[in-house]
């Protein structure tokens, strides 16, 4: 059967099974991922820590279906801070090579993509909360608890505007402000970008009075109109040294990946 939520798609990439007891009585829906949770499926109790502090994320139903149960467990979460969840794995995408292979060559959907950026150490409750990608070419990316779409075609286009309006600003430049590794025309791309990145996503203004004389407008109002989502992956894309995209292995067990990310 076809994944529903990332929760599940987790269980079933890190092999394990849904923790609980089998529902007897009305179906309910998990407070959690809001997966519906039919007669004979595995749920608990929701009974969370007192260091739980996402109860605004919840759907209030009181239960957690099995999936979440077995993916909530901290050893579980760890794996699932910076990765693509798919049915063959986790694959790990806390670099910029990995990130990158992700972007331009993506998994056969359905697959749930998690980026905790504003912690390398902590685990967050993000995964549960991390729609599943449907469609290779829209892919949905939940970056600090905040789900983004990336319409993959604009992004792709984006890198040549990038390419295009930097040329175009270096060279209305004099030669000493010249610089000739600039990749875009931006204030700065940042890969976190909600901790506070100060001019993420926001045009030089070099940019914006090119965009004003006409030749270069098409070029502006492209960039101007990219989503927030495509502003990251650019991050990842259209740095001064470039990377490679590399596929990285997948985590397919808690055990035998215990050192990979911690
Ligand atoms: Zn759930």
């Amino acid at each position: 059967m076809t994944a529903r939520t990332t929760s599940e798609l987790a269980c079933t990439a890190l092999r394990l099974q849904p923790l609980g007891t089998p529902l007897y009585g009305p179906a309910t829906t998990c407070t959690m991922c809001g997966i519906a949770i039919a007669e004979g499926d595995m749920h608990s109790r929701f009974d969370p820590p007192i260091s739980f502090t996402d109860h605004r994320a919840l759907r209030g139903t009181g239960v957690v279906c099995g999936f979440c149960e077995a993916a909530r467990d901290q050893r579980v979460m760890r794996k699932l801070q910076r990765c693509v969840v798919t049915s063959d794995g986790c694959f790990p995408i806390g670099s910029d090579d990995n990130r990158a292979w992700l972007l331009l060559d993506p998994p056969p959907p359905p697959f749930g993509v998690v980026v905790n950026a504003a912690s390398m150490t902590a685990a967050f409750h993000l995964f549960w909360r991390t729609p599943l990608t449907l469609d290779r070419d829209l892919l949905i990316v939940n970056v600090d608890n905040r789900v983004m779409p990336v319409r993959r075609k604009v992004m792709l286009e984006a890198i040549g505007w990038c390419r295009d309006l930097s040329a175009a600003v270096n060279a209305a430049r004099t030669p000493a402000r010249r610089r000739p590794d600039m990749k875009h025309p931006f204030r700065r791309l940042d890969r976190s970008p909600f901790g506070g990145a100060d001019g993420h996503g926001v045009l030089l203004e070099e940019a914006h009075r090119l965009g004003a004389a006409g030749e270069f407008a098409p070029l502006v109002r492209n960039l101007k109109s990219l989503w927030a989502g495509e502003l990251w992956a650019l991050a990842t894309l259209v740095k001064s040294k470039p990377v490679t995209p590399v596929r990285p292995d997948p985590i397919t067990s808690i055990e035998a990946s215990a050192t990979v990310e911690d």
